[in-house]
This record gives C-alpha cells, structure tokens and sequence, in this order.
C-alpha cells in the first residue's frame, strides 16, 4: 500500500512537472500560463493529450515532435522527473501531512526559480515577490523552526521567525552582492530574503552557507575542467533552490549534526 502510493505521488509529481515547465518555458518572457494551450515550438502544431503524458511521451517519441520532428530539449523531460521523484520523496520523507503540503509547494516554487536563473541568468520579481506573500500565510500556519521555539503559544510568532529569517537572509547576500557585482544580483539578495521566510530564522543560514558550498564546489570544478573560464558568470539561483530544498527536509539533522561537533 506505502509502495503504491509513493508511485502514485512520483506520478504525481511529474504531472506539476509538466505544469512547472509550463511557467519555466512562459514566465521570463512575459507568456500567459493558460493561453495558448500546450504547442510545439517549432511547427506550432497543438499538442494532444497523449503527447503530454508526463515523461512517458518524451521517451516514446524520442523527444521529438510527433508532428515535425523537431527535437525537443532534454530540461522539460528532466524537470518532470526531477519533480516526480522530489514529491515521492517528499511522501516518504513526510507522509501525508501539512509538511507534505508545504515542502512540496515549497520545492516547485524553487524548482521554478533555479531553473529559469539557469537558463536566463535571472530571478523574477513577479515569482519572488508573490511567493513572499504566500510564506508570510504559510508561516502563520506552518511556523518554521525559529531561534525562539515559542511558534505553537502565539501563531502570530511564525511570522516573527519567519521575518526574522528573512532579515537574516538578505543581509546575508547584501553586502557580497555590494561588492560582487557580476556574480550576485539583488534577485540573488531578494531571493535568499524569501528562503529566510521559508525555512525560518534557526535553519536559514543552514540553507545560505550550503548554497555558497555548493557554488563554490561546482564553480571551481568547472574552471578545473575549463568548461566555464574565469570571467563567465555561474548563476547562483540554482545552488540557492537546491539547498532550500534540502533544508527542508532535513535542515534540523544537519544542523544538529553541525553543533554536535562542538560538545565533548
Ligand atoms: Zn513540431
């Protein structure tokens, strides 16, 4: 019964897939998310029903166009999966459960963000701004773990935390996003506010100092093997989304990990 339905999420999951490549494909260029209905790009022929099966369809059709045979890039196929197996993940990890509800919000909303910095070099106001709303309700019902563990006597002290979080997120990338200029933009400063709110004051810099592990790691991995040279610009967007995420589910471990190499 658990197995089948961690299979049904997974399936699930690759059907938000095909919804966030909607918003990843729309959104940066300024597209209406329900009009025109699913297309292909090149010969502009609509699709139907079945050549929308999540992740199916591609590797039926071997990622071509069933109507032109243009071939269809590898991201869309990659994100389905990629948020197929992050909702199973996310049952399994959670069950079903307002954390469920939440981390899975949670990890689409960043899904989103990281892959349109990766494909554009930007993160978008009209995604981080309205996401601040909705993790200032979601902070009131769901507090995050706060530096106070006084969230459940007062709701209203979720959004303390999460603000509070916040404040510490961008003043985090401030001052290097001041100073950096190419690297790090105010959607990088703007964003790591918006993870404050989501993973809260206590777990926050869990999230930031990961993402700058993170980058940096894969930054001077790819300068050794010269696929990126010294000047060009690594987006930071993707590390931020991938270490939200992981701070969410396990956030508290690696913390408590991190201060128990200080007790003897
Ligand atoms: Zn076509």
């Amino acid at each position: 019964m658990e197995f089948t339905l961690i299979v049904a999420f997974a399936l699930f999951g690759t059907a938000i897939g095909s919804f966030l490549n909607v918003c990843i494909d729309r959104l940066p260029v300024g597209k209406s998310l329900l009009y025109p209905p699913s297309h292909c790009d090149t010969c502009q022929h609509r699709l139907s029903p079945k050549d929308l099966i999540p992740v199916f369809s591609y590797l039926w059709l071997r990622r071509r166009c069933r109507y032109c045979q243009a071939p269809i890039p590898w991201r869309p196929f990659w994100v389905e999966v990629g948020s197929g197996c992050l909702f199973a993940f996310i049952y399994w990890h959670y069950g079903l459960s307002v954390e469920f509800a939440v981390t899975a919000f949670y990890g689409s909303l960043f899904l989103v963000l990281g892959v349109i910095d990766l494909e554009h070099q930007l993160i978008l106001n009209k995604i981080v701004y309205p996401a601040i709303v909705v993790a200032l309700i979601i902070d009131v019902f769901s507090p995050p773990p706060g530096i106070f563990d006084f969230s459940l006597s007062w709701p209203w002290l979720g959004i303390v935390n999460g603000v509070i979080g916040g404040a510490i997120g961008f003043a985090f990338l401030f001052i290097p996003a001041l100073i950096y200029r190419q690297g790090m933009g105010w959607g990088d400063v703007k964003m790591a506010g918006l993870i404050g709110l989501v993973t809260g004051s206590r777990l926050v810099l869990v999230a930031l100092l990961m993402a700058v592990i993170l980058g940096g790691l894969v930054g001077v991995t790819l300068l050794l093997l010269k696929i990126k040279k010294r000047k060009e610009v690594i987006p930071f967007g993707p590390f931020l989304s991938l270490a939200t995420i992981a701070t969410l589910l396990w956030g508290s471990d690696i913390l408590n990990w991190y201060l128990g190499l200080f007790q003897f």
